[in-house]
């Protein structure tokens, strides 16, 4: 048994650093509208890479 690899959900990959998120879609602001910010209710689990390219919010 090596160290237990999981699935990222969001790029498929597998890694030792998957952990819960919440998936977050940033709007920017444009010159009409304000910067929009929705986060989703239901859990993903992504990868470090992942959490350092995508917007997201940590499960608690
Ligand atoms: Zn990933």
């Amino acid at each position: 048994m090596g160290s237990a690899t999981e699935r990222c959900e969001s790029c498929g990959g597998d890694a030792t650093d998957v952990v819960p998120v919440h998936r977050m879609y940033v709007t920017p602001a444009a010159w009409d509208t304000e910067e929009k910010i929705q986060v989703l209710d239901e859990v993903e689990r992504w990868c470090s890479p992942c959490r350092t390219h995508y917007p997201h919010q940590e499960v608690d």
